[in-house]
């Protein structure tokens, strides 16, 4: 009998135990980031993407207007980076800017990051991959409602899926 309480006192304490370092354990995750950040060297990524994309995510160039695979893509989707697979945009939030570059009035959360970008001799907001740290493009306020934001993004920056 004393033996049985012993063990069922034991498998109590031990199920406490668990149950707290589970809890434990998500309230860490919770604690970051919603994916881990991706480091790669210069030429690590040189192998991984083609030289248009080198150019524009990780030298932040531009493309040329108006010659990107999506800026008149109007299926239904996710814009993913296209450097590390990080959802960025959906198609919902698309609209036709006229820019020639694929535009969007809100990014999908946690999935951007912006940075100030003095170059040009302007003061611009650089929109960044929030996971690999890839040049996307920029974000202006002249966009339309609900957000008034105009996310325009480098179509070789982006790899889109249907939904
Ligand atoms: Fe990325």
């Amino acid at each position: 009998m004393r033996k049985t309480l012993a063990v069922f006192l034991f498998g109590i304490l031990f199920l406490s135990c668990a149950n707290k370092s589970e809890f434990a354990q998500n309230a860490k995750s919770k604690d970051k980031p919603m994916k881990d950040k991706i480091m790669k060297s210069d030429e690590e990524w040189k192998k991984e993407l083609t030289p248009e994309q080198y150019r524009v995510l990780r030298e932040k160039g531009t493309e040329r207007a108006f010659t990107g695979k999506y800026y008149q893509n109007h299926e239904d989707g996710i814009y993913y980076c296209a450097a590390c697979d990080n959802p960025l945009f959906t198609s919902k939030t698309k609209f036709e800017s006229g820019s020639g570059w694929p535009s969007f009035y809100e990014p999908i959360p946690g999935g951007i990051e912006s940075e100030t970008d003095n170059s040009l001799g302007m003061a611009r907001t650089e929109i960044l991959c929030a996971r690999c740290g890839g040049h996307l493009g920029h974000v202006f306020d002249d966009g339309p409602k609900p957000t008034g934001l105009r996310y325009c993004i480098n179509s070789v920056s982006l790899d889109f899926k249907k939904e």
